[in-house]
């Protein structure tokens, strides 16, 4: 399997964006309620989306409780 199969199965996010309609692709992260998905720059950007631009998660509104998945993925913690 090709390091950007991993990646795509890993890594970024499945989600849909709203108004293109295009696959997402963007970088994923996850709250401490578990919630997971991208960082958009404005709210239902994203079918995905688990944070808006002031890093608060769109489920359980904490603000800055947030982990990068994929550089947690590449370190290997
Ligand atoms: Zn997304
Ligand atoms: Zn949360």
């Amino acid at each position: 399997m090709s390091y950007d199969a991993i990646k795509g199965q890993r890594g970024l996010c499945t989600g849909k964006r709203t108004g293109l309609g295009g696959k997402c692709n963007g970088q994923t992260f996850r709250c401490e309620c578990g919630y997971e998905g991208c960082r958009q720059t404005y709210d239902a950007a994203c079918s995905n989306q688990a944070f808006s631009a002031g890093w608060r998660c769109v489920k359980c509104g904490a603000v800055g409780k947030v982990q990068a998945l994929n550089f947690e993925n590449r370190i290997g913690a």
